[in-house]
Parts: C-alpha cells; sequence; structure tokens
C-alpha cells in the first residue's frame, strides 16, 4: 500500500534557505577554501545544493556511517562504512549532514574529525529536531528546526525510498 507523505518544508522554501546558508559561509571562510564533506547518502541533495552557492573555491568528499539503532533512530554505536578519500589535515572542514535527532552521529564523527587535525571543523545541518536530543552537539550552520516527526525527502529515506521527493514531507507508514 503506497504511504501518505504530507509537505513539511516546500522545494522553494528549502532551497531559499539552503542559498541563504551558502552566502553567509561564503562571507564567514572568506579568503579560505572549504572541504565539505558530505555524510551519505542522506545529504546528498542538500550538499548538491550548497555547494553550487557558495562563491569561495570548494572540495567535496564523501563519507557513510551507521548506527546500530532499531533503524530510525542511532543509540549510539555508530560505525563507518566508507571513509573520506582525502586527507583533511590542515583544511577547513565542514561537514554537512540531512539532520540532528539524537547528536549521536555528529558527536561520533566530531571526535573522529577532530584527531585527524583539521584546521577548523564545523557543522552544516538542513534539519534538526530539538526535541530528540540525547548529546549535546554545537551545530554551526542550520536551515530549518522541525518538530519529532519521522520525514523524508530531498535525501532522506524510509527503507530507501522517497529520497527523490524535492521537498521534506512527514511520512504516514501504511503497513501491508
Ligand atoms: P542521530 O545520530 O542524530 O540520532 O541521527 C542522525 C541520522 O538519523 C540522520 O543522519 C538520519 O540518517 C537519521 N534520521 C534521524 N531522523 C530522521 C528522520 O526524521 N527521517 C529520516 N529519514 N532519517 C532520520
Amino acid at each position: 500500500m503506497e504511504d501518505n507523505v504530507r509537505v513539511l518544508i516546500e522545494q522553494e522554501k528549502l532551497e531559499k534557505k539552503i542559498h541563504g546558508l551558502a552566502a553567509q559561509i561564503s562571507n564567514d571562510y572568506q579568503g579560505r577554501k572549504l572541504h565539505l564533506i558530505c555524510i551519505l547518502k542522506g545529504s546528498v541533495f542538500f550538499t548538491c545544493e550548497l555547494a553550487k552557492y557558495i562563491t569561495i573555491p570548494v572540495t567535496i568528499d564523501f563519507m557513510e556511517v551507521s548506527s546500530y539503532g532499531d533503524g530510525a533512530t542511532s543509540n549510539g554505536f555508530i560505525k563507518v562504512r566508507k571513509d573520506t578519500d582525502e586527507s583533511i589535515e590542515g583544511k577547513d572542514v565542514l561537514l554537512v549532514e540531512d539532520i540532528v535527532d539524537t547528536g549521536y552521529t555528529l558527536s561520533f564523527l566530531l571526535d573522529l574529525m577532530k584527531e585527524r587535525k583539521p584546521s577548523s571543523l564545523k557543522i552544516c545541518t538542513l534539519l534538526d529536531k530539538p526535541e530528540r536530543r540525547e548529546t549535546e552537539v554545537e551545530v554551526d550552520y542550520k536551515g530549518f528546526e522541525i518538530p519529532d516527526e519521522f520525514v523524508v525527502g530531498y535525501g532522506l529515506d524510509y527503507s530507501q525510498k522517497y529520497r527523490n521527493l524535492p521537498y521534506i514531507g512527514v511520512i504516514d507508514i501504511k503497513e501491508d
């Protein structure tokens, strides 16, 4: 049976916000180069849109992590499925995440990345669910705060589906 998806953030609103973040980032890093690390797979759409509108020189790498949670949430036990290709030592690094939920994924990534001696390390997330936070994470650039609902679209999936929706939607899951 088809799941119902209700629009939470329209494409136009999303892209306007992302372009604003890109302008802010370009301004903050003026005269420098920025190394973006896209956290697969959910952040792909966000990273592409962001990178297109950043006006300083940018390089992009990819990393994939997975948690041992129940699938919808993480529990703090995170493993690297795909590591970055390039060293980050001495680089200005911006981790690009789709959503911060409990905060475990980003705390893990921050600890890991700090050991690799970047020149600077910041976080940019499209979405934030502050109500769900279980561990403190300082987010430097944030698109939208959203309520505690399971969202899909713009890269975010439910069982690998719905990533291609051009908006963020709340899914009402129908069991078969
Ligand atoms: P955290 O470690 O902060 O709990 O979880 C971050 C990861 O959980 C995200 O990168 C994302 O993969 C997944 N996640 C958390 N909330 C949602 C949600 O509402 N929808 C989807 N599709 N994934 C989510």
